[in-house]
């Protein structure tokens, strides 16, 4: 499958997940915040889209939770972060689709300013 990573990053990525490193405790929920809402966190993704990315954050709900059990605070929050935050600090939002998905237990949006 195609990956936006460089090869080595990839490979370590690939390494942790063979070795069970994403299962277990999420490593989503224990990761520490570079800035935090009420409902949401923003985290600094350790596997980032390298090959294009200079900037690679993850935004996340506290709760560990998937998109469709997010409340209607939640989105009302989310989408109030994206429209201040996201907007004016990062240049892309990116979704995986399902089958790219190696968290899929814990909502997740990957945000990335770009190399030039
Ligand atoms: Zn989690």
């Amino acid at each position: 499958m195609g990956s936006l990573r460089r090869k080595e990053t990839e490979e370590r990525y690939k390494e942790v997940r063979a070795h069970g490193g994403l299962d277990g405790p999420c490593v989503l929920c224990n990761k520490p915040a570079l800035k935090t809402f009420t409902a949401w966190k923003i985290i600094k993704n350790d596997y980032p889209y390298d090959k294009i990315a200079l900037v690679h954050d993850m935004l996340v709900p506290f709760r560990h939770v998937t998109q469709d059990q997010l409340t209607q605070e939640e989105i009302d929050e989310l989408n109030d972060i994206k429209e201040s935050y996201v907007h004016s600090t990062y240049e892309w939002i990116l979704e995986a689709t399902t089958k790219m998905k190696s968290i899929p237990d814990h909502f997740h949006i990957h945000m990335i300013t770009a190399q030039d």
